[in-house]
């Protein structure tokens, strides 16, 4: 049987907005000793703004235009980000067909042209050239009719709490680490300024998942391991780890299916406040 002081820990999460599926879910928080975590919409918003746009040939609004329609049925934050950044409405019709590649980007017919809207990888990976930007951002490439067009910079900030969640975690003596699809710099700047232990970037989503079971392979004895994460791609990664918690808000329904655990105001600090209403609950126990 299950002691009451299990659902009693399970209500008082549920009141500060901390869904946890199971009971045992308490205990397993208590023997966490690795934290996993998403970058984009899990440590930061994920909601970009735009930095830069640099047009090789055509002008800025162009840019910008053929780059949000290219991301208009897209659920990528990136997308909703340049779409609010365009601001005008996006006649449907001119795009024929559109297929965004995980963790690459965008590929649409967009006025009768093939338009290829992404990341670095994504471009060469489709034979185009593109520049290394040299700065400090997300760089979202545009190339149009296999001719490359330049770029817009786009940059996304902390949440309000992931400094203070990272500390407290640091101090708890946790390892930490960011996986992101994100470029080497973005995700370097954002480790060192929260002094993260170990980042990897350009991850693809099964790139993720790999790193993920080593780690569960190189745990020791009891101890657990937690996923922190948002995205649709998150899914598969909530749902290997020991403990998966997913950001409830602006999460996508994939991720909060197979987490464990649910932050619904999509604020890093509650895992402490999980990790503390588990240790109590744990203690009243024994
Ligand atoms: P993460 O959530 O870890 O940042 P994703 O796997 O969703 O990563 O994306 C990784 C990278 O792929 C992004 O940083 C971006 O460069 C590129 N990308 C993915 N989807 C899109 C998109 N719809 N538009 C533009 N770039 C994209
Ligand atoms: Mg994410």
């Amino acid at each position: 049987s299950v002691p009451l002081a299990f659902f009693g820990g399970i209500s008082s999460a549920a009141r500060q907005g901390i869904l946890i599926k199971a009971v045992g879910l308490l205990e397993d928080l208590t023997k966490v000793d690795t934290f996993v975590f998403d970058k984009t919409g899990t440590l930061t918003e994920g909601q970009f703004s735009v930095a830069e746009i640099c047009p090789r040939r055509m002008g800025p609004e162009e840019l910008l235009e053929k780059i949000a329609y290219a991301e208009s049925y897209s659920n990528h934050p990136i997308a909703y980000s340049l779409r609010e950044a365009y601001e005008k409405p996006i006649e449907k019709k001119r795009l024929k067909w559109v297929r965004e590649f995980a963790g690459y980007g965008v590929k649409a017919t967009l006025d009768g042209q093939e338009v290829l809207v992404g990341n670095q990888k994504f471009l060469n990976q489709n034979q185009i050239f593109c520049p290394k930007t040299g700065k400090s951002g997300t760089g979202v490439h545009l190339a149009v009719d296999g001719e490359y067009e330049g770029y817009i910079l786009i940059r996304d900030e902390l949440r309000e709490d992931t400094s203070d969640t990272i500390r407290e975690l640091r101090k708890r003596q946790m390892s930490l680490v960011m996986l992101t699809g994100d470029n080497e710099q973005v995700a370097k700047e954002i480790g060192r300024k929260l002094k993260i232990d170990y980042i990897y970037a350009n991850l693809l989503p099964e790139d993720k998942v790999e790193q993920v079971e080593e780690f569960l392979e190189s745990e020791m004895g009891e101890e657990k391991l937690a996923c922190v994460g948002d995205g649709l791609n998150d899914a598969p990664v909530l749902a290997r780890a020991d403990i998966g918690i997913a950001m409830g808000g602006l999460g996508s329904d994939a991720a909060i299916e197979a987490a464990d655990i649910v932050l619904m105001e999509d604020e890093p600090y509650q895992i402490i406040t999980a990790l503390n209403i588990a240790r109590e609950t744990v203690r009243a126990v024994k």
